[in-house]
């Protein structure tokens, strides 16, 4: 008999190999397994005809198998399936690629259900390979899993089934009263129609349970972090140096800069802690802010340490400070998992007796044994990729020292407010003069021999270019990958030139070779997945070409053409797409229209597509299983006046009927707060 705590290789039909590939998706034990929440559903139960459905979009068509299944051999490896269904008044031609033991299956004059993309044509339909059961089989709601290639969605579905029969009822965790209140399903009844709903109307109490419950636990948390944090200070500064800083800078701060290091330096003047954050779209210059802030703290005597997600981005904010701070006499050292060790040793040395005054780097600066002498200012750039678990361990290491986030994540005032309870926000609502339009064109596929045609000229031109693909390696066949695209055009549009490439698999070392030699203009040409979204700053690169486009979220989008137009040459930004959904052309014309983060993000609210607004972890919250801050906007702010409510009855959480909260608590935020 299994329960939540079982590992998932006790699951009947699991087993030692499948477990790994389980593993691969995070889920370990059975609790991980039925809390894998489907990241979609699609629906069998509306039935149509070929007639009723629109072009180029998901259907599900219930139709006869009116022919035998023909193989063709394409080359070794691939394998066609070909027949023909109706759905008795058009034929539908369905090709099925290498499933031979699907296309073994079908049996001539049964009913069957076609579930996929449908291109008409005059007189007929074309599927191609389409998911296909049994009509008689079709329950109605399919959930969709986030898959692997050797693990796909539907196996997942069968052993979360497997696994739920023979559960037992859930415990309850939340008080009754409150689910009264809330008019909240069980958790039991949550759980297992998430998975497999009778119909939406379940799944959508299900999913407002879960949500809820989710919020309610991020809130609580929050809620106690940020009165946990208002402790008095001892690192408060006594004189602005701001002024000074500002003639050392290669350019006059714009307003928005000069307003935002203000802010900046009154807080630290205060007798609490700063705990700000600064949001400013791509390009406003925060960098030059962290640096007055920076500049000011050390001139009062404190150490500072800053963070940034990768060790490119760390590296780059390393030399550009070093460059500003030049002649001032300020040491400056850089910390990343690459520095060699006796180097490591040496920095960390100079850390503890106080001669180095500021430490940039990665992650790596939060390790245990890096210490500081007299530590007064904590920056992380780029926050929305650390957690607030990061932030708060890095803000550990010193006594209730100030802290700054930087994020170019544009999130709506009210959305900020609720998610950032905790700090206090600046926004840098103004781009530093001269900044040139980049001009955005959206093409299908057939653009290719253009678009690298216009890459040849630019580089003819001594400018460089970058070229996103959106996945490595993962069984999606439609998807371009990285590395079997970089190696095509090097054999052939790009015979001859010098690619790079740069995807999340790679180690930081190579990542960093990759990234340099891009920087010093030895590689003209960088093909990458996103790792390259955020902070990388190289003047002479102008051109963005980003294929699947409609994969990605807008907000992601603009990160990623924020790549361009740094430099004083004409920056150009092409999305390709053969998507022939309205809803994608129409977000893909958004980044067209608009060059502001926060418009994006606003249009972005009104039509939420794949990858979403904050795309994958983009906040720097704990990881939400199930919940989205935005479309769940409402009963975030629910959650927030109940967590306030159970707070100022229980503060501690001690009461019984908030033990399972307290766990759940410490669970999602792991060691930022001690309770
Ligand atoms: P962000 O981190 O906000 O995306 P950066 O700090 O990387 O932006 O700055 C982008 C570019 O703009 C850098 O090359 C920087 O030198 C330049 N820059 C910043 N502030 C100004 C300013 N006030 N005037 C002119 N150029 C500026
Ligand atoms: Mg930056």
């Amino acid at each position: 008999m299994i329960n939540l705590n079982s590992d998932i290789k006790y699951i009947k039909g699991v087993g030692e190999k499948r477990a790994e590939l389980f593993n691969k998706l995070g889920i370990f034990d059975v609790r991980g397994l039925v809390t894998f929440y489907p990241r979609n559903y699609q629906d069998w139960s509306k039935e149509m005809t070929v007639e009723q459905c629109s072009d180029g979009e998901n259907v599900c068509i219930k139709a006869t198998l009116i022919t035998s299944v023909k193989e063709h051999l394409i080359r070794k490896g691939i394998t066609l399936y070909k027949c023909n269904f109706t759905d008795g008044k058009t034929v539908i031609h369905v090709t099925i690629f290498n499933n031979k033991y699907l296309a073994k299956s079908l049996k001539e004059y049964e009913d069957y259900i076609l579930f996929g993309k449908l291109e008409k044509t005059f007189t007929s339909a074309n599927m191609s390979s389409p998911k296909i059961e049994k009509a008689e089989n079709n329950n109605g709601i399919h959930p969709i899993y986030r898959a692997t290639e050797k693990l796909n969605s539907k196996a997942i579905s069968k052993v979360i089934k497997t696994a739920l029969d023979s559960l037992p009822t859930f415990d309850e965790t939340l008080d009754s009263e409150l689910r009264q209140k809330y008019n909240l399903v069980s958790l039991d009844y949550a759980i297992r129609q998430i998975h497999f709903p009778n119909d939406f109307e379940s799944l959508q109490k299900a999913k407002k349970r879960l949500v809820f419950e989710e919020l309610l636990t991020l809130q609580l948390g929050l809620l106690k972090l940020k009165s946990k944090k208002k402790k008095e200070t001892a690192l408060k500064i006594t004189k602005d140096y701001t002024n000074e800083f500002y003639t050392l800078l290669p350019f006059t701060p714009t307003g928005a800069q000069q307003r935002a290091i203000s802010d900046c330096v009154n807080d630290m003047f205060g007798k609490y802690p700063m705990n700000r954050l600064v949001q400013g779209d791509v390009g406003s210059g925060k960098t030059a802010v962290a640096g007055g802030v920076i500049y000011t703290a050390i001139k009062n005597g404190f150490q500072c340490a800053m963070m940034a997600p990768t060790e490119i981005l760390a590296t780059q904010h390393f030399e550009t400070l070093s460059k500003i701070l030049i002649g001032t006499g300020i040491k400056i050292a850089l910390l990343t998992g690459s520095t060699p060790l006796k180097e490591k040793r040496e920095i960390k040395r100079k850390l503890i007796n106080g001669e180095i005054e500021l430490a940039i780097g990665t992650h790596a600066l939060i390790q245990n044994d890096v210490e500081f002498k007299n530590l007064g200012l904590v920056i992380t750039d780029e926050q929305h990729r650390f957690g607030v678990n990061q932030r708060a361990n890095l803000a550990m290491k010193g006594n209730d020292v100030h802290t700054l986030v930087m994020s170019a994540t544009p999130i709506p005032r009210t959305l900020a407010l609720m998610i950032y309870g905790d700090l206090d926000i600046s926004i840098l609502d103004e781009l530093p003069p001269g900044r040139q339009e980049i001009r955005t064109d959206v093409v299908n596929s057939s653009y290719h021999e253009r678009i690298y045609k216009f890459i040849k000229n630019a580089i003819a031109r001594g400018e460089q270019a970058y070229i996103v693909c959106p996945l490595v390696e993962e069984g999606e066949s439609e998807l371009i990958s990285a590395t079997q695209y970089a190696e095509n055009l090097s054999k052939t549009a790009f015979k001859g030139y010098n690619l790079g490439l740069l995807h999340g698999k790679m180690k930081a070392k190579d990542k960093e070779k990759v990234m340099s030699a891009f920087s010093a203009g030895d590689i003209k040409i960088l093909i990458s997945t996103t790792v390259i979204e955020v902070g990388v700053d190289v003047p002479d690169a102008t051109v963005m070409v980003i294929e699947n486009a409609e994969r990605f979220g807008l907000s992601q989008l603009h990160q990623l053409r924020g790549r361009v137009g740094r430099g004083s040459e004409k920056s150009f930004c092409i999305l390709v797409s053969d998507s022939k959904s309205e809803t994608s052309k129409e977000r893909l014309n958004i980044m067209k229209k608009y060059s502001d983060g926060f418009k994006i993000a606003d249009e972005d609210l009104k039509q939420r597509g794949p990858g979403d607004f904050f795309g994958n972890r983009q906040h720097g919250l704990p990881d939400l299983k199930i919940a989205d801050m935005l479309s769940d906007m409402e009963t975030l702010k629910l959650c927030r006046e109940c967590a306030d409510e159970i707070l100022k009855q229980d503060y501690n959480l001690d009461l019984p009927k908030n033990r399972h909260l307290a766990n759940a608590i410490s669970d999602m935020f792991r060691n930022s707060i001690s309770n």
